[in-house]
């Protein structure tokens, strides 16, 4: 296997499915089934997932909304969706760990770095919630801040298409996928696949991030044993 330890970041409005918002049980079974099958090759597995198909602090802000307020509502809805994978993973024998940004005890573990790293080599599936625990941070970020701090191997950032194009390949016939960048050349070109804040903290301590199709059957796999897919960016 290429990668021992890797974090996986979800977004929020993946899991709505074709509903648009909420979480969808196909999507969550789904996704849950990847995860155990990595879980089954004996990787570590950490997971953030986002918040965006129930709230998001911007969307909040442009209504009027006291923009901390309508973060911590995002970062509430964070752990809405980690529940739910975990309730899904759990019911599919594999042992999980929600850890939060924020503490809420009664729901969660709060988030100790230490703690988290025994439970990877426990071989739990850990899912950090409530992102960095600050507003005006996004999700992502708090994939690039928790995967440097357990020393991830690799950040993959499941998305519905399968890589990073030149524009959005959904509109555009012409679109062009990318097989790999530099984080400098995202940074340059406001290719819109992680936030700078996010990009930034990989450049420093190098972690690849690898963008990829997670839709597809055994494409999360592929990547762990270091077949290519999707788009990777690195130094
Ligand atoms: N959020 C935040 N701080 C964080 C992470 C998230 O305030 O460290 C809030 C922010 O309002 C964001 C929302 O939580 O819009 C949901 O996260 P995100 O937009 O990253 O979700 P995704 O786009 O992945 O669904």
């Amino acid at each position: 296997m290429k990668y021992n330890r890797i974090l996986l970041k979800l977004s929020g409005e993946a899991l709505a499915g074709s509903q648009g918002s909420g979480v969808c049980n196909e999507v969550l079974n789904q996704i849950c089934d990847e995860v155990k099958n990595l879980h089954k090759m004996g990787v570590e597995v950490a997971i953030v997932i986002g918040g965006g198909n129930i709230h998001r602090g911007v969307a909040g802000a442009t209504k009027g909304m006291d923009r901390t307020t309508s973060d911590h509502m995002g970062m509430l809805a964070t752990v809405i969706n980690s529940l739910a994978i975990q309730d899904c993973l759990e019911r599919k024998e594999v042992k999980t760990r929600v850890m939060t940004a924020i503490e809420m005890a009664e729901i969660a573990e709060p988030y100790i770095r230490r703690r988290a790293v025994r439970h990877l080599e426990k071989k739990r599936v850990i899912i950090f919630a409530a992102g960095t625990g600050n507003p005006y941070f996004t999700t992502d970020t708090a994939a690039a801040l928790r995967a440097n701090e357990i020393d991830a191997d690799v950040i993959m950032k499941a998305t519905k298409v399968d890589g990073i194009y030149d524009k959005d390949p959904v509109v555009h016939k012409d679109a062009v996928k990318f097989e790999e960048l530099k984080y400098i050349d995202v940074l340059n070109k406001g290719i819109k696949v992680m936030d700078s804040a996010a990009i930034s903290l990989c450049m420093d301590n190098e972690i690849e991030i690898i963008v990829f199709n997670m839709f597809e059957k055994g494409n999360i796999q592929k990547v762990v044993i270091g077949d290519h897919v999707g788009t990777v960016v690195k130094k």
